[in-house]
């Protein structure tokens, strides 16, 4: 059994002060392996209080030594990537190739990227030729706590701290309670970075206890949260006595709008990027919206394809979807799928109940749902699993209505050969994102959302102003 009872503090490992913990359990087995400390109040001060002493002289710290900081993590992390692939794969639960490329080799991808925008970024700017004499300077805002998720869960970390740490802020990183060895593995490669003592601090615990105390303790300046919308409205609320800045990267429930003229791998690609990481993505396009003549053979397609997806262990090499991460997740989705065929949706590959050859872990069967109305439960609710909902549509105007009728607003698809209708309907698209044709985002591009998806851009230049206070000064000499 793994005991996880250190917090980093101050630039050093310090025992936790509470006694609370949370026992960890391996989503393919259903087997506890290990336990970790939640944070206290005591806890959570130590690391705020650390935190706020090293800002003075972090602020003041040249931007090439913070960058040079930065870059000695990225490659301490990329000698690292066994450790971390792994840890994220056990906790987690995603199958260990996945786990390699995409989860973990985020990290270094994300910080590359940063460094990249920091090469271009003015922290003084002028304010234009008719005020020679003015100056608009960027300011790290202050402390800055994060607050992460289990899905992506080094993606989510470097996002915020690398940011943070190029703009200047000192940080308290809390992350999921579900996912702390890969935080954890990124603790120690900050501290083999050798960055000053108190400007990077990590403390575990959940969104109770730890997460509540830094959305309300005066020493804490902003809150980046990545996580569920529900808990995003309880920490802006909690934010509020404080006046705290609060970024929200919330959940999601993305449109793939595909069009007759699409071109013939689409919606292969739609159902394949549904399931991805078990369907545990915030940017999911879990809502297939297809005109209507080519319907009935999309619809084929998919249940095709969701049949053709292979669902294993976390721990066995290969292409096929992991289990989903925990008892909770895997009943909820279970009772979504048996809402979606008690509202009239027709079932066409998956179902309730775990994959055929499995009698224990966290596995759900990759489920198609066609003949989906966009105001059934299914249709509205972010499943998190790999469930996906197909729902007809006659004409642009019409696809662009249904795929806007949600709370959300993360990312939505476009598939359609026709240059001029793409780009128009993206315009028209409320998210914050539009992903087309399968052409992925480019590097350092932002992400984030509208609506009940959040308000936060994270990624790029606008990552790291993200972090930035806005100050305006005339009489510049
Ligand atoms: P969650 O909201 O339950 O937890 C996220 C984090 O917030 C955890 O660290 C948790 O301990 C903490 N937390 C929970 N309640 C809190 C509270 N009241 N105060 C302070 N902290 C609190 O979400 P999750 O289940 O870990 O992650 C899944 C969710 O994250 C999904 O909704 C998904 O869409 C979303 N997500 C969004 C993005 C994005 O960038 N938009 C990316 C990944 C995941």
């Amino acid at each position: 059994m793994m005991e996880l009872r250190k917090f980093y503090i101050d630039g050093r490992w310090v025992p936790a002060k509470g006694a609370s913990e949370q026992v960890l359990v391996d989503a393919s087995t259903e087997e506890k392996f290990g336990v970790v400390a939640l944070g206290s109040d005591a806890d959570t001060d130590a690391a705020v209080a650390a935190a706020r002493r090293a800002f003075p002289s972090w602020s003041m710290v040249d931007v090439a030594t913070r960058m040079h900081f930065v870059e000695r993590m990225r490659a301490i992390h990329l000698e690292r990537m066994d450790d971390m692939a792994k840890a994220i794969s056990r906790e987690m639960g995603a199958p260990i190739d996945l786990a390699r490329q995409a989860q973990a080799g985020a990290g270094p991808r994300h910080m590359a990227n940063y460094l990249a925008a920091m090469k271009d970024f003015d922290f003084i700017r002028p304010l234009g030729p008719h005020a020679p004499n003015d100056r608009i300077v960027l300011e790290p805002i202050g402390v800055a706590a994060l607050i992460t998720p289990w899905n992506w869960p080094i993606s989510q970390i470097t996002l915020k701290v690398a940011a943070a740490l190029l703009a200047g802020c000192t940080v308290v990183l809390k992350p999921s309670e579900m996912a702390p060895l890969s935080a954890i593995i990124f603790a120690e490669i900050v501290d083999a970075a050798g960055l000053p003592p108190g400007v990077f601090n990590l403390v575990n615990g959940d969104g109770a206890g730890v997460g509540q105390r830094l959305s309300t303790h005066p020493d804490v300046d902003m809150v980046s949260f990545t996580g569920s919308t529900r808990a995003g409205v309880a920490i802006t609320k909690a934010a509020a006595d404080t006046l705290k800045r609060v970024g929200l990267e919330l959940g999601g429930k993305g449109a793939n709008l595909i069009f007759a003229d699409a071109d013939e791998m689409a919606v292969e690609r739609g159902v394949r990027q549904c399931f991805v990481n078990s369907g545990q993505n915030c940017n999911a396009p879990s809502r297939m919206l297809v005109e209507r003549s080519i319907y009935e053979r999309s619809v084929e397609a998919a249940g095709n394809v969701a049949r053709s997806i292979a669902v294993g262990p976390s721990s066995q090499p290969g292409g096929h979807i992991g289990p989903v991460v925990s008892a909770r997740q895997f009943e909820r989705i279970q009772g979504l799928i048996e809402q979606g065929a008690s509202e009239g949706a027709r079932l066409v590959a998956g179902g309730a109940g775990r994959p055929a050859g499995f009698n224990r872990g966290y596995f759900v069967q990759p489920t198609v749902f066609a003949d989906v109305s966009n105001d059934m439960t299914i249709a509205r609710e972010e499943i998190f699993g790999p469930v996906l909902s197909i729902i007809p549509f006659d004409s642009e105007e019409d696809a662009i209505s249904i795929a806007n009728d949600t709370p959300y607003g993360l990312t939505n698809y476009v598939q359609s050969g026709d240059d001029a209708r793409r780009n128009r309907v993206a315009r028209k698209l409320r998210s914050g994102m539009v992903e087309m044709n399968g052409n992925a985002r480019g590097a350092g591009s932002p992400f984030g959302g509208v609506k009940a998806s959040g308000r936060a851009r994270e990624g790029g230049s606008w990552g790291i102003e993200e972090y930035l206070e806005v100050k305006s000064i005339s009489g510049w000499g």
